[in-house]
């Protein structure tokens, strides 16, 4: 039997060179020396001759590229979650992206007061903006939101009692529950009424010497409906105020945009819960805000400076990225004419659903033709969700293609939407009722997502 090249002999052939330039001597040297391993395994078991020089090199190149790939890829994002968290969630204005692009090329005052040549606070390029937007007197960013709670939970009650609703000790995707949260932070959950209501008097009963503050926690992904009563957040600041203790809200998703100019429901604004008497507010930048991942506090300005005063602070500050990114989505706020049309995260939930139609209708006869022979598309009705807790029970009527595959079998339906996951950008749908279901609210870039079709491959 021929005997297999040696590494030597490949990284002497001239298809080499490329290879090398790419990746580098030792990752292509690693790479041959892996393919001879798994050729010489395989023709042990089946006793074939060795292959070309030629296929041998082919092979490892594959693997380099393949190994080259970031782990990290743009996908398409047709489940009809706007907000997905295991998707990443709000994507970025294009004025942002450029801002992280700048921030990211070289040096920058991210901690720099340049008219007075001396150090300033990474927090000092999105304060103002944030006071101005939401009425507060100081403002403060940390890593998400999550990190936000804990921070504020820290400060003010380490060592301490927190009075909670029973109907708020919330849970948002597995590790974060807030009874777990309070414990980390160093706190004790004194819980206060039932799970469907609860009253003023509750919580000054709970209210000692040991209180460090009183927390509410919006629920953003589920309701408690029917017989429920919730105490009104001025009234929990005048008791937390007659108290001497500081009043958090913590919102989660805290839009600065009212929601009902795309036909939904209200959500809580940190502008309201201003109004309302809280001294610190809590809530995302990359949920309904359309930025990037971030927790932003905004609250008075002692309690704010005392937030800042926290060690933990050091550890959960964020990066200049997300501060550039942030401080260009907050100034697309200042003109709330064309916010929808710039802000994806906005503009993809304010789409119309005959514009949405309409994109069913140019893209619908390629993805025909793409699955032609293993199954049919049809235009249908569905339905969005925001995503990441906002709104959880509330539906936005949408439209999209459904793939019904012609064997009506389970692994059919498996078999395509794997297809479109192996796509080279994948395509992340949903399967229901018997189809593989693509929601084209989400959809912008027809002609990227069509492009790729060809190489749609279906067991056919
Ligand atoms: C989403 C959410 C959080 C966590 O925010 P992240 O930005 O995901 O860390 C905390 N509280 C509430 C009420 C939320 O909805």
């Amino acid at each position: 039997m021929a005997r297999l090249p040696s590494v030597d002999r490949l990284l002497k052939a001239d298809a080499i060179a490329p290879l090398i330039d790419t990746f580098g001597r030792v990752e292509t040297t690693a790479a041959i020396r892996n393919t001879l391993a798994g050729i010489r395994k395989d023709m042990a078991a089946s006793g074939d001759e060795p292959p070309t020089d030629t296929a041998i090199l082919e092979a490892a190149s594959e693997a380099l590229t393949q190994n080259a790939a970031p782990s990290l890829r743009p996908v398409f994002n047709l489940t009809g979650t706007v907000l997905h968290t295991n998707l990443g969630r709000a994507s970025l204005p294009e004025e942002a992206i450029d801002a992280v692009a700048a921030a990211a090329r070289g040096a920058s005052n991210l901690e720099y007061r340049i008219g007075e040549g001396k150090r300033g606070d990474r927090d000092e390029h999105i304060e103002d903006q944030l006071c101005a937007m939401t009425g507060a007197e100081a403002a403060t960013i940390v890593n998400n939101n999550a990190a936000a709670v804990m921070l504020v939970l820290n400060t003010f009650a380490l060592g301490k009692e927190v009075p909670t609703s029973r109907g708020e000790l919330i849970e948002i995707g597995g590790s974060f529950r807030m009874p777990d949260i309070m414990a980390q932070s160093g706190c004790t959950l004194v819980e206060v009424g039932t799970t469907n209501r609860t009253h003023l008097k509750d919580f000054a009963g709970a209210i000692g010497p040991d209180t460090g503050m009183i927390m509410k926690v919006h629920t953003s992904n589920y309701v408690v409906e029917g017989f429920t009563a919730e105490v009104p957040e001025p009234e929990l600041a005048k008791l937390c105020h007659d108290n001497n203790i500081p009043f958090a809200i913590d919102l989660g998703s805290g839009t600065l945009t009212d929601l009902a100019q795309f036909g939904l429901p209200h959500e809580p604004t940190p502008m309201e819960a201003m109004k309302h008497g809280a001294d610190v507010i809590t809530f995302s930048g990359d949920k309904l805000l359309g930025g990037p991942q971030a927790g932003i506090i905004v609250g008075t300005k002692d309690y704010i400076a005392q937030i800042k005063k926290n060690p933990m602070k050091r550890a959960l500050r964020c990066d200049k990225m997300t501060i550039a990114a942030l401080s260009a989505v907050l100034r697309l706020y200042a003109d709330p004419d064309r916010l929808v049309e710039r802000v994806p995260t906005l503009r993809l939930l304010a789409r119309r659903v005959d514009a949405i139609r309409g994109v069913a209708e140019r893209i619908g006869p390629a993805l025909a033709a793409a699955v032609d022979g293993f199954g049919s598309v049809t235009d249908t009705a569905c339905e969005s969700q925001i995503g990441s807790g906002a709104l959880p029970t509330r539906r936005i009527p949408s439209a999209g293609l459904a793939i019904s595959p012609n064997a009506k079998s389970g692994t059919a339906l498996k078999a395509l939407a794997e297809a479109f996951r192996a796509l080279p950008v994948p395509v992340i749908g949903r399967i229901q009722d018997d189809a593989f279901i693509l929601d084209l609210r989400c959809l912008e870039d027809e002609d990227g997502f069509t492009a790729q079709l060809p190489a749609l491959d279906l067991p056919r």
